[in-house]
């Protein structure tokens, strides 16, 4: 499969400015050295607890914020310093799904004009008429009706909303879609309707997904591969199956543990007397597993067979956790 995004060496400091006149001198790295490849029609998930970069690391690959260092690469050219001009056509090719979509539509426009609007404005379609029966068919492919497109914002549902952001999205023809937490603020019931739909819209049109959430128990039916992230880096990568079956990482395990049942056993619950300690890798100041080393520098990432990658000097790999379950592509 061909690669349709790389990002390498994705950075973002932010400043911490509480100076009132000027920016304080203070930085915090909320996404720290990214190196991450997705192939055409695939679907990758980046998981992480909140607060771990993965808002930021989507909203860089749209370049709707700019990184601090490293490039982005779609479909074989450059974005890194593209100019907003030369940016247009990747702004197109280039969508993003959030919690709530719909909230950025104006309460006081109609949601068919709002989605008209900018197919006119990046050519996507050449006249009003053309688009408006663009529309009208999208409405009902993502499970409204076209009676939907003259009603506002706020007379629609929770569900019925992503709807909406999914047909503004699809109308402009993208070939690759940031989700971020699509699904996370609607009840379990309609969180598998729109997850279903992401899925079928996605083989209809290829679709490359880059899927953002933290539940993992979502993340296993919907991804092909899972990138594992925590305070801004990329600590585990590998496709869903093996991710479940074998993690190395204590921070998958950890993800993992908290979609585990109660009766099975939690996997972090050894505590090292040097937890708290702090300093080396991100995750050593909490890890039930963290040797002398550990202490000292983030840990380099190790690449094994079949492209699943972590970066952890005493990955607890002889307690292999099995999931019973295979990852399904359908929840029912
Ligand atoms: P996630 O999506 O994984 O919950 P985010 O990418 O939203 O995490 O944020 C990562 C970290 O960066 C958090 O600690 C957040 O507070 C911080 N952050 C995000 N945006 C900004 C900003 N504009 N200015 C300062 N800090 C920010
Ligand atoms: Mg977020």
């Amino acid at each position: 499969m061909q690669n349709l995004l790389e990002v390498k060496g994705l950075e973002k400091e932010f400043s911490l400015g509480n100076g009132f006149f000027k920016k304080s001198s203070k930085t915090f790295k909320a996404v720290n050295g990214i190196d991450l490849t997705i192939k055409k029609g695939e679907i990758i998930g980046l998981i992480g607890e909140s607060g771990s970069g993965k808002s930021t690391i989507g909203r860089m690959v749209l370049r709707l914020i700019e990184p601090s260092s490293g490039k982005i690469i779609y479909d074989g050219k450059d974005l890194t310093n593209l100019s907003h001009k030369e940016m247009k056509e990747y702004y197109r090719k280039m969508q993003i799904i959030f919690q709530d979509s719909a909230s950025s539509f104006n309460p006081r426009k109609t949601i068919g004009e709002q989605i008209v609007n900018p197919m006119l404005r990046l050519g996507v379609a050449n006249t009003k008429k053309e688009a408006e029966e663009e529309v009208l068919r999208l409405l009902v492919k993502v499970g409204l009706k076209e009676e939907h497109f003259i009603r506002y914002p706020h007379e629609f549902s929770g569900g019925q909303r992503q709807r909406i952001g999914i047909a503004r999205a699809l109308a402009l023809k993208p070939e690759f879609l940031v989700l971020d937490e699509p699904t996370s603020a609607l009840d379990v019931s309609i969180q598998a309707q729109i997850l279903n739909l992401l899925l079928d819209l996605q083989e209809e049109f290829n679709l490359t997904y880059l899927f953002i959430g933290h539940n993992l128990s979502i993340i296993k039916f919907f991804c092909d591969r899972v990138a594992v992230l925590y305070k801004g880096r990329l600590v585990e990568l590998a496709d869903s199956d093996t991710l479940y079956k074998t993690p190395y990482h204590p921070v998958s395990r950890m993800l993992l543990d908290s979609v585990l049942s109660l009766d099975k056993k939690p996997l972090l619950d050894n505590v090292n007397e040097n937890t708290g300690k702090g300093g080396g890798c991100v995750f050593s100041e909490k890890c039930g597993y963290a040797i002398d080393v550990c202490y000292g520098a983030h840990p380099e990432v190790v690449h094994l067979d079949g492209g699943h990658q972590y970066a952890c000097y005493n990955p607890p790999i002889e307690e292999g956790v099995e999931f019973q379950d295979e990852p399904q592509r359908k929840l029912s």
